[in-house]
């Protein structure tokens, strides 16, 4: 574009090129020399292991980079390849994922892993089609293992490439009802090589450059492409539309602890929140908390019971949860009142609760109740 050109969009308050293919060459060279070294990146250029992008994939929605890392290096280390998983247990999968949270996540990694090893002879099937016919795989994580570690020109769309093309394009409509534009508008620019790097080019870009609040534009690669920085409202963008409020929910919980050191858990219903999971028995989770006396009917035994002052809090998605927390100490031969639900009862040493399939909240439950920080103490 010649000088005159760009004076004349500089004066229109334009930006000095529209987003097009010189965008993804910048983004490119930037990320080249700029990308994060992530543990399942095979580097520029190479397309990587369709196990380790489906398996990181499905560990970061929802969560942070920083959390995954430690727990894709686990999962990797004990199950190197898909078929490897699919020959390992439900529970050892839940035990592992255990503080990620998002469990249905880690149940539909085991029922994809099997798949994958008894439909595709434990290799991942290359096309998005194919892809998203599996377990727990969705449009962007289809796209994002066509793209990633098959080379093909797919577009992934999470919430940071969401921000930096809202961005660039200047999208005003509010999200989520500007989704499609932006995902027609991002698949523009997907180049047909190196898909796979602009997509990951993008991811980095949305986490360390074009960020949410404080967008560092003067260091972006794609500055002079981008309209809401010429504009000066990158950071208003996206336009988010205003979420409901966070309902709050209360219930008791009841820790057993029995007297050679043995802490009763019962497993959640497969189905629903925190399915497959461990927990700590606990009233249903209403919308005012229970009077005590009606709570103890759901005990798990008739005993006396030492309540916890403080609740445990516990933010899920869409609500926020309180639990009073009861504590009892009981003999080895202690009768449970829920019959009925015995056999989804275990008795776990204090010892090795660390192992156990339990969720954070669960582990916050317990460690509340004992009034320690740590479950691997020594009982
Ligand atoms: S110039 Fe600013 S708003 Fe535009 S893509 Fe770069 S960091 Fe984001």
């Amino acid at each position: 574009m010649g000088a005159l050109a760009q004076k004349q969009r500089k004066q229109m308050n334009l930006p000095l090129r529209p987003a097009g293919p010189d965008t993804v060459r910048a983004l490119l060279a930037w990320y080249d020399a700029e990308r994060r070294h992530l543990p399942w990146r095979y580097g520029p250029r190479r397309k990587a292991d369709p196990y380790r992008v489906w398996l990181s994939e499905i560990m970061l929605q929802q969560t942070t980079v920083k959390a995954v890392v430690p727990y894709f290096e686990k999962f990797v280390a004990r199950w190197p390849t898909v078929a490897d998983l699919a020959a390992a247990s439900q529970d050892e999968v839940l035990q592992m994922w255990a503080g990620l949270g998002y469990y249905s996540r880690a149940r539909n990694l085991k029922a994809c892993a099997d798949t994958v090893a008894a439909k595709y002879d434990g290799v991942f099937p290359p096309t998005e089609a194919e892809l998203r016919d599996l377990p727990g795989i969705g449009p962007y994580t289809a796209a994002a293992i066509a793209a990633i570690a098959y080379g093909h020109k797919a577009t992934p769309v999470d919430g940071n490439i969401e921000r930096v093309i809202a961005r660039l394009f200047s999208v005003r409509q509010p999200l989520p009802k500007s989704k499609p534009e932006i995902k027609r508008l991002a698949a523009t620019l997907t180049p047909s090589k190196r898909a796979g790097d602009y997509a990951q080019a993008m991811m980095d870009l949305g986490a360390q450059i074009c960020s949410p609040k404080r967008p560092s534009c003067l260091m972006c690669p794609l500055q002079q492409d981008c309209a809401a920085h010429a504009h000066g409202i990158a950071e208003t963008l996206p336009i988010k539309t205003a979420k409901a409020a966070r309902p709050n929910r209360y219930g008791h919980a009841f820790l057993v602890l029995r007297e050679d050191g043995a802490v009763l858990l019962r497993r959640r219903p497969e189905a629903g929140l925190l399915g497959g999971m461990l927990e700590v028995p606990s009233t249903d989770w209403g919308d005012v908390l229970p009077p005590e006396k009606d709570a103890r009917r759901a005990a798990p035994v008739t005993t006396r019971w030492w309540a916890v002052p403080t609740p445990v809090v516990h933010v899920f998605t869409h609500f926020k949860l309180e639990l009073m927390v009861h504590r009892a100490l009981v003999p080895v031969d202690a009768t449970l009142t829920f019959w009925a639900e015995q056999e989804r009862c275990v008795w776990v040493k204090r010892r090795d609760l660390h192992a156990a399939a339990l969720p954070s909240l669960m582990r916050k439950v317990i460690a509340h109740a004992l009034e320690e920080t740590s479950l691997e103490a020594a009982e």
